[in-house]
Formats: structure tokens, sequence, C-alpha cells
């Protein structure tokens, strides 16, 4: 068989799965609990000795379609999804972590990400923080107990780029778990596994959603890590095919005890969602790169900070890793213009905090989603006090440039 398009392959996915009466959208199953005629076979589903559903928390019919589609979009092995890209990285960080273990962290990281980290440190589980734009600092801070590596591929705010191939070709060497944030590139414009990365995580919520309408998030395992070589997995789920270790102990340890499960509704909303990503993510990188322009050459401007710009740091890394610069940007404003008078002035842009959504969304960001941190962990991430992040929604571009011009005048 050939192999079919991801919009193809996406969009005829809940079908193929033989549902009720030939809908083309899995159904949305509220259910909880699920009854069987045979008990013994319920008790060979909570045995995992035959396929089923028990109980919600762990398991539900429009949940699962939807982890096949991402499964499906990321050219994976199996996904578990979770009400909140937050609880799929906190729920995969803490079902495969020990006290004692080591990780290694980019510095420039999405904020709640960051203050997870610390978390962890709580915890006993060391993390160091490093500019994972350079293979070598990563290198730098392997350790003895190092267990893992975790980067975004295009940063929150200032949209640096890891060296995604190198750190990939680094944890394979090392066999480490190389666990690569998506979300802002989405399966569209980049897939982790062809950086050898063993987990792929999105948040939901943002391109994959698209519309601002429902939570959710994602952990993917591309089939790449060697899960017989990791030492904490628990014995229980030793008793089937390796491959599946990982996910397995995420999917029970991280999932079923700690409980941030989709809900269906959720999940529907998501899935519908996910049938344009592709073409929202053209529109969205294109208009984002028209943005760019305008605003480099504008005189309040004084800084952008856009991966699809030939002046940034990473441009060449970006043009050959991804199929588009993605549609974050951020700017700074030059001395004396205030970043709140010029959201203020704006007419379709919305000040809001999303991002990912059909609408151009902009936020300060020193004064919200980095403030918590403080100035100094600011200045080390490079956010200025005038920054405003740009999220680049699908609007025709003259509308949005119209917008720009009034707003910075
Ligand atoms: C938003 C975001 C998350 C968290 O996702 P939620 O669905 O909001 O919990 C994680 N990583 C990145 C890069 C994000 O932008």
């Amino acid at each position: 068989m050939t192999k079919k398009g991801f919009n193809t392959t996406n969009l005829h996915s809940d079908r193929r799965d033989q549902p009720e009466h030939g809908v083309l959208h899995k159904a949305i199953h509220p259910s909880v609990a699920y009854g069987y005629e045979d008990a013994r076979e319920l008790a060979e589903v909570f045995q995992g000795k035959r396929a089923g559903y028990n109980y919600g928390r762990q398991l539900n019919p429009t949940v699962t379609a939807l982890q096949n589609r991402i499964t499906a979009m990321e050219e994976g092995i199996a996904t578990a999804a979770f009400a909140t890209g937050m609880a799929a990285i906190a729920s995969t960080l803490l079902s495969l972590l020990k006290q004692g273990d080591h990780i290694v962290s980019s510095a420039y990281l999405f904020g709640n990400t960051n203050s997870f980290f610390g978390t962890l440190q709580n915890l006993g589980i060391e993390v160091s923080f490093v500019d994972a734009t350079d293979v070598n600092q990563v290198k730098a801070a392997l350790k003895e107990n190092t267990r893992l590596v975790f980067v975004e591929t295009i940063a929150n705010p200032v949209t640096q780029i890891a060296d995604l191939r190198a750190i990939g070709v680094l944890c394979k060497v090392e066999n480490l778990i190389y666990c690569v944030d998506n979300t802002m590139t989405s399966p569209h414009l980049f897939l982790p596994k062809s950086v050898d990365a063993s987990f792929s995580v999105n948040s939901l919520t943002k391109y994959i959603g698209g519309h601002g309408n429902a939570l959710g998030g994602a952990i993917t395992d591309t089939g790449l890590y060697d899960w017989s070589r990791f030492g904490n997995i628990s014995d229980s789920y030793k008793n089937q095919d390796p491959e599946l270790w990982g996910i397995t102990q995420i999917k029970k340890k991280g999932l079923r005890d700690m409980g941030a499960s989709l809900g269906p509704e959720a999940a529907h909303h998501l899935a519908v969602g996910s049938e344009t990503l592709s073409l929202r993510m053209e529109q969205a990188c294109k208009n984002a790169q028209a943005v760019a322009e305008f605003c480099q050459q504008h005189s309040k401007v004084k800084q952008v900070y856009y991966p699809g710009l030939a002046n940034h740091p990473q441009h060449a890394r970006a043009a050959q890793l991804f199929k588009g610069f993605g549609a974050i940007m951020s700017i700074d404003l030059v001395e004396g213009v205030d970043c709140f008078d010029v959201l203020n002035a704006m007419d379709n842009i919305v000040a809001s905090s999303n991002l990912g959504d059909t609408r151009t969304l902009a936020i300060p960001v020193a004064h919200t989603i980095y403030y918590e941190m403080g100035a100094a962990r600011r200045a080390s991430m490079g956010i200025a006090d005038s920054m405003i992040r740009l999220s680049i929604g699908i609007e025709e571009i003259d509308d949005l440039l119209t917008d720009f011009e009034q707003a910075l005048a």
C-alpha cells in the first residue's frame, strides 16, 4: 500500500476504525464505565491480556481515536493523551524519573515547563539548564546519572531553535531519552522522529486543536528509544514487547495514577480542529513572514525575533529542519514606546495569552507569562520589558498589516 498524505490520513482516520453507522467522526463517548457479559473478559482487560476499556480515567474510545490520529501525524508507535500539555509533560517525567536522576533541559523554555522543572528539583531530580542551540553545552552538562534531555523546537518567546539534530545524535550515542516539545512547529512543520527523538510532546491546545476552544496534551513515542536499556521501568510492565514499556509506564503511572485524563468532548473538538492543521499552519506561516518583514523595517520596532528572517541566528537550521518558520514571533519596541499603548491600539489583534489560535494574539511577556520568574531570569532568557509576543493567525494579511501600522503609529 502506498503511504497516504498527512491530510488524507488524518481526515479518514476515524472512519477506518469501522465506527457505528459509518460515522465520519468518532462519536463522543461519555461513559465512564464499560459493562462485560463475561466477567472473565473484564478480568483479562485489567490484566492486559485482552484489549478493552475498563474505566474512563485510563481509556475512552473518543480519546483513543484522537491518540491514533496524533500517532499517525507524528509517525510514531503510540500516543498518550492528557487533559493539557502541561499534564502530558509533568506526567511523563514523573512516570519515568526517580530521585537522584538528572536531566538536561534547554534554558529557553515555556514558562510553566520551566516552573515544573523547579518542582522536579524539589523532589530530588537534578535539572541542568543549558543553551541548547549549541550541542556542546548539552554534552558538557551530561553526568553519570543523566537520563533525559528536554528541548523545544522553537522556544518561547525569543524563538531560539535547539540544535535538534546534533542533540539527537548525542542522545543516541549516550543512550538518553530525547524529549522534544513540538508544540510550536506541530507535526505539519516538523517530525521530532526525523532527528532521532524518543518522544514528541504536543500541547493540543495550540496548533493541533487550533481554535482556542479545548485544552489537551499528548506524548508520542517515536519507537526509536530502546526501553530494554532503561533502568526505571517497573517489572510489572515488562511482560510485553519492550517497544511499549515506556508508553505503558506513562499510561499507568502518569495517566491512570496521576489522573489528568482528557475528556471525550475536548478530544472531539481537538480531532475536528486537527483536520485543518496543514491549511492553518501554511496560512499562519505566510502571514508571520510578512508581519516580521513589516515590523523589521518599522522605526518603532527595535528588534524582531522570527526564524524566517535571514538575520535570525538559527535561520539556516530552521530552513533545513522545518517545512516553514512557524507563526510565533516577538518584537522589542524602541525606547519610549510603551508596549501596553501599542497593544491597546490594536483593532483585530487580541491581547491574550494563548497561541496557535486561528486569530492573531499578542501578549506583553515580561508583565504576564514570564512575570513570576523575575527580572534576572528574564534577562538571561533575553526577554525585554517592552517585548510583545505575537501568535500570528490566519486573517487576511492586509488587515494584519493595517493593524500594526496604525497601532505602532
Ligand atoms: C502551551 C504550551 C505548553 C503547555 O500546554 P497546555 O495545553 O497549555 O498545558 C507546553 N509547551 C509549549 C511549548 C507550549 O506552548
